[in-house]
This record gives structure tokens, C-alpha cells and sequence, in this order.
């Protein structure tokens, strides 16, 4: 008798355990629903999380930017709970993920600076000067704080034009044994350039929908924008920073992947 009172009791007490579980995962997605958003696009889902407020140290201030991250996804479900409980099962650690900063009143503003920005793990995060990518991501965050909005977009997916962190390890290697940039990619397989800026621009579409400005010196990728559907009105150069070690990998942009040069200074990106 008292192993079966015993039993009831335990039974009681684990539902009231479920049942407080399950309204706290209720508060936890009702907070999350307000912050995540579908965008659809070709029979697949980008699930956009945020705006997450981000103060940035920027040319010696702080400044607060709106981050966003999104997920490309196959299953297009607007049951956030659903995506949530996925997390835990997909190892997103083993994969980059891409986000966009933005500043200013993004929606309204009539102009506005865009900068679609390739991943550059050596550039951006160890400061080599093989490249001059870390300089141009300051540089054009300080372009659209100084401009009052526009967005950066992270590319993840972007690493060595698109071939991949390894493979960039693999390309510099032919770099120092005297292959330029295009040629070492070329040599191991790839496309020159194999970007692709498809779930970006859907994400801008989201977040707005009045003409942009683009910073580049890469009119490639001012028609790779174009083409895929954004509303690009104008282009603003980036003025990079030309070092010992970068000058050769500048030059090949302007000679082989038909850079702009401007007066006096290096095209990048
Ligand atoms: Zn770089």
C-alpha cells in the first residue's frame, strides 16, 4: 500500500514537473518568437534572429549596432518551437553561420551604405596583412556610422572568395611559391570567384526596401547585386591600405579580377 501511495505520489510530482517545464518553455519561446522571422525564398526558409543590440568599439567610441543572424534552413515552418528544439540536435558549431550588422534607421532612411563583407579569418580576426580585409571591415563600419545607417553583412560562407578556409591555407601556400591569387585558386580547382550573395540579399529585402548604396571597388560584385535582384542606385570605393605584403595580392584584384583602381590608392575586396 505504501509503495503504491508512494508511486502516485511520485507521478504527481513529475507531472507538476512537466507542466512547469512546459510553461517555462513557453515563456522562453513566446520570447523568442518576437525576434525570429521567416523569409521564404525558392522552397527554402532563412530564419532571422534579432535585432540584438551590440555596442561595438569603433575608432576609439562606442557604438551600438543592431545585430541580426540568420539560418538557412529546408524546412520552412512558422512553429518557432520546432526550430528551437532543432538547435540542439544540428552541431551549428561545426558550420559558420552569417549575420548582418546594422545602424540608424535602416527602414526610412532614403540613402543608405551596404556593405556585403566576405569572411576573412586571417584578415579580420588575426590582423594579417596578406589582405587588406580587416582594414575595409573597420573602414566600413565607420563609413556607415559617419554616413548615419547602412548595414555590414558577415558572409560565413564567403572564406578565400568562397573556397573555404582550408583551401585558402592550400592556396597561399601556392601564393608563396609564386602563383598570384586567381592563378592559385584556378590551379586547385575553383572558380576564380565562387561567391554567392543570394540569402543576403533576401535578408536586406527584409530589412529594407529602398535603394542602396554599395561599397566596393568590385564591380563584379555591383553586378552579381544587380543581377540577383537588389536595388543598387550607386557605388562608393573603399580606400584600402597598401603594405609591403598586400601590394602584390592588390595589384592581381586590379590586373586579373577587374578592379577599379582609383587615383593614388588600392582597390580591395
Ligand atoms: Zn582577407
Amino acid at each position: 500500500m505504501a509503495a503504491f501511495l508512494e508511486e502516485r505520489f511520485n507521478d504527481k510530482m513529475n507531472l507538476k514537473g512537466d507542466l512547469r517545464m512546459s510553461v517555462l518553455q513557453e515563456k522562453v519561446i513566446s520570447i523568442l518568437e518576437k525576434k525570429i522571422k521567416l523569409i521564404q525564398s525558392e522552397g527554402k526558409a532563412l530564419y532571422l534572429v534579432g535585432p540584438i543590440q551590440l555596442p561595438m568599439s569603433l575608432d576609439g567610441a562606442t557604438v551600438t549596432f543592431q545585430w541580426y543572424c540568420w539560418l538557412q534552413c529546408k524546412e520552412v515552418t512558422e512553429d518557432f518551437e520546432r526550430i528551437v528544439e532543432k538547435l540542439t540536435s544540428i552541431n551549428l558549431a561545426e558550420m559558420q553561420q552569417s549575420s548582418v550588422l546594422v545602424y540608424g534607421d535602416f527602414l526610412n532612411h532614403e540613402e543608405a551604405l551596404i556593405r556585403m563583407h566576405s569572411i576573412c579569418h586571417t584578415g579580420d580576426i588575426f590582423g594579417s596583412k596578406r589582405c587588406d580585409c580587416g582594414f575595409q571591415l573597420e573602414q566600413s563600419l565607420k563609413m556607415i556610422v559617419n554616413h548615419g545607417t547602412g548595414a555590414l553583412f558577415y558572409l560565413a560562407n564567403h572564406e578565400g572568395r568562397g573556397i573555404g578556409l582550408f583551401s585558402k591555407a592550400m592556396a597561399y601556400v601556392l601564393q608563396e611559391n609564386g602563383y598570384d591569387t586567381v592563378e592559385a585558386n584556378l590551379k586547385l580547382g575553383f572558380a576564380d570567384d565562387a561567391r554567392n550573395y543570394g540569402d543576403a540579399i533576401q535578408v536586406l529585402k527584409s530589412l529594407r526596401t529602398k535603394p542602396v548604396t554599395l561599397i566596393t571597388n568590385n564591380p563584379k560584385k555591383l553586378d552579381a547585386l544587380k543581377n540577383s535582384g537588389m536595388d543598387v542606385s550607386e557605388r562608393v570605393p573603399l580606400w584600402g591600405n597598401v603594405s609591403e605584403y598586400n601590394e602584390k595580392y592588390l595589384q592581381t584584384k586590379i590586373e586579373r579580377s577587374g578592379h577599379l583602381e582609383a587615383a593614388g590608392t588600392c582597390p580591395n575586396d
